[in-house]
C-alpha cells in the first residue's frame, strides 16, 4: 500500500573491507523502509571513485555487473524517497565530483532548511547546479574559496548548513560521516570483520553481522580511514540543542533497529500501552494496521488484557500501486496487498491500533475493508498524537490543508473514517515512552513548535521550479543495465 507518509532516506558506508560493494548493498537492502524510488552506491579503490546508480528498489537499481564494477574496498550507498528534487535519475545519490579539491561522491539523510538561498548566492554568483536537490549546494560550498582555504574545510561548511542532515562524503582515501548539531536523524557507527561501518540504522549492521560500536554524535564528524576512525566536532554542546525526530520510533524506523539510544520496538510497545492507559476500549479483539502499528497493538494488548490477532493478511508481492493506469486498478491493487480476514474480524468488536494517521484516505479504506469484512464495531486507537503541521527536516507529509487533523475535530474525523470511536494518544504520553529527555525530541508535527528555524515558503519541489532548463540530462549508459553511472 502506498504510504501515507513518505520515508525519506538511509546511509551506509565501509571502509576498508574486502567485499565491500556487497556489504554496502545489503547494508542498503536492510534500510529499504527509508527509500523506494531509488538507490545508488560508490566506491573507491584508493585513488579514483566509481558510481552506479539506479531507479527502484536495491534489488532492482544494481545488478552482478555493478557490483563487480564497484569491487573496491570502500563504498559508500543511500537509498532515496526524494523530500527536495524530483525522483531522477539525476538526483540519485550519491552525487560525484571532480575539481579542485579531488574526488568526492556524498549522500545526504534530511533536509537542509537554508539550501534554498544558499542556492540562490551562488546562482547570482555564476554557478551552474547540476542536480535539483538540496544535497548538491554542499559540493558547491566545499569547493568555494571562503571554505575551502580554511583549516578543516567540512566542517567550516557544516557550521554554515541549518537543517537536518545525516551525510558520508567519500573521499579515495576515507568516509567522513557527519550528523547534524540536532542529531535529527539517526546514524551509527558499527564494525564487522575488523572494518568499520556507518549506517542511518542499526539494523543495517545486524544483517551484515557487525557490531553496533555508537551513535555519530549531533556535531560530530567521524573520519573513518583503513586505519580506524578519529572524531572531531564542528559544533559543540552547547549549540548542539538535541531534536531527535519523534516520528521515528513511531513509523519510519525498523522495529529492530537502535535509534537515540534505545530499541525501537520497545518505544512501540511502551506507545501502545500507554494508549491503552489513555483510551481504554471494550472490545474482543486487538489488531494492528499491517505494518509498523504491530509492535503498538501488542503494548495495547499487554496494558489491556484485550486478547491481540491479525485483522489483515499483507501482500508483500505486489508492486507498486501508483504505477498502475487507472485509479480503479490501483483500488484493487490496494486491496490486494491489504486484505482483511474474515475469520477472524467477521462479529468482533475489533480496537484497532493504528500508528498515525495522516490524510485520513488509507485509514478510512482499512476501517471500509474490516466493515465488510464483518466487524461489529471498530474502536480506533492512534499510537501518536493528531499530525497537523508540515515537516520541514525531511519528512514528506502533505501540506498542512491536506492534514486530516489540521482542520476537523477528533470527532469529524470519527465520522470521517466511519468508526465508532476515536482516540488518539497525547502528546505527553508519548513523550513518557521515550528515555531520553522530552526537550531533547522534535514534535514539530503534531506541536508546531519547530526546534530548528525554518523557511515557511520551503516546498519540495523548489528547485525544480527555479532550475533553469537549456537542456535534459541524459542517463550515461553503461554496461549491465544502462543505468547511471560514472
Ligand atoms: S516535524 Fe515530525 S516528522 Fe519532522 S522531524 Fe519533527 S517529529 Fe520528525
Amino acid at each position: 500500500m502506498q504510504p501515507e507518509v513518505r520515508h525519506y532516506c538511509g546511509l551506509f558506508g565501509i571502509v576498508h573491507h574486502p567485499q565491500a560493494a556487497q556489504m554496502a548493498y545489503l547494508g542498503l537492502y536492510a534500510q529499504q523502509h527509508r527509500g523506494q524510488e531509488a538507490a545508488g552506491m560508490c566506491s573507491t579503490d584508493g585513488r579514483t571513485i566509481r558510481r552506479r546508480t539506479g531507479q527502484g528498489l536495491v534489488s532492482q537499481a544494481f545488478n552482478d555487473g555493478d557490483l563487480e564494477y564497484l569491487a573496491n574496498e570502500t563504498a559508500i550507498g543511500h537509498t532515496r524517497y526524494s523530500t527536495t528534487g524530483a525522483p531522477t535519475d539525476t538526483n540519485t545519490q550519491p552525487f560525484k565530483v571532480t575539481g579542485a579539491i579531488g574526488e568526492v561522491a556524498i549522500c545526504h539523510n534530511g533536509n537542509l532548511v537554508n539550501a534554498s538561498a544558499t542556492r540562490s548566492e551562488y546562482e547570482r554568483n555564476g554557478s551552474i547546479f547540476v542536480t535539483t536537490s538540496d544535497t548538491e549546494v554542499i559540493l558547491h560550498m566545499l569547493v568555494d574559496r571562503r571554505f575551502a582555504d580554511q583549516p578543516d574545510p567540512l566542517a567550516a561548511v557544516m557550521r554554515q548548513l541549518h537543517g537536518s542532515f545525516c551525510l558520508l562524503l567519500l573521499y579515495p582515501d576515507r568516509i567522513e560521516a557527519v550528523r547534524d548539531a540536532a542529531g535529527n536523524r539517526p546514524l551509527s557507527l558499527g564494525t564487522v570483520d575488523g572494518a568499520y561501518v556507518v549506517a542511518s540504522e542499526t539494523c543495517a549492521f545486524d544483517i551484515i553481522g557487525a557490531e553496533f560500536v555508537r551513535e555519530v554524535e549531533p556535531g560530530e564528524i567521524v573520519t573513518i580511514t583503513k586505519h580506524g576512525f578519529r572524531s572531531r566536532r564542528f559544533a559543540e554542546e552547547p549549540q548542539c540543542r538535541r531534536a531527535h525526530c519523534i516520528f521515528e520510533h513511531i513509523y519510519f524506523a525498523d522495529p529492530s533497529s537502535n535509534i537515540f539510544g534505545e530499541n525501537v520496538h520497545l518505544v512501540r510497545r511502551r506507545l501502545g500501552a500507554q494508549l491503552a492507559r489513555e483510551a481504554p476500549a471494550e472490545g474482543d479483539l486487538v489488531i494492528a494496521v499491517p505494518n509498523c502499528a504491530r509492535c503498538a497493538a501488542l503494548g495495547y494488548h499487554e496494558e489491556s488484557g484485550i486478547p491481540v490477532g491479525r485483522g489483515f493478511t499483507t501482500n508483500h508481492y505486489i508492486g507498486r500501486s501508483f504505477i498502475q493506469p487507472s485509479q480503479s486498478i490501483r483500488d484493487l491493487t490496494v486491496r490486494m496487498k491489504l486484505n482483511p480476514i474474515r475469520g477472524s474480524v467477521d462479529g468482533k468488536r475489533l480496537v484497532v491500533v493504528e500508528d498515525s494517521v495522516v490524510r485520513g484516505t488509507t485509514t478510512r479504506g482499512k476501517m471500509d475493508a474490516l466493515r465488510r469484512a464483518g466487524a461489529r464495531e471498530i474502536h480506533l486507537r492512534v499510537a501518536s498524537p493528531p499530525i497537523m503541521h508540515p515537516c520541514y527536516y525531511g519528512i514528506d507529509f502533505p501540506s498542512r490543508d491536506e492534514l486530516i487533523a489540521s482542520k476537523r475535530t477528533v470527532d469529524e474525523i470519527r465520522k470521517y473514517l466511519g468508526v465508532d470511536s476515536l482516540a488518539y494518544l497525547s502528546q505527553d504520553g508519548m513523550l513518557s515512552c521515550v528515555q531520553g529527555k522530552r526537550e531533547h525530541y522534535c514534535t514539530a508535527c503534531f506541536s508546531g513548535q519547530y526546534p530548528i528555524p525554518i523557511d515557511p515558503s520551503f516546498q519540495k519541489d523548489v528547485f525544480e521550479r527555479n532550475q533553469l532548463r537549456f537542456f535534459e540530462p541524459q542517463p550515461q549508459p553503461q554496461p549491465g543495465n544502462g543505468k547511471n553511472g560514472a
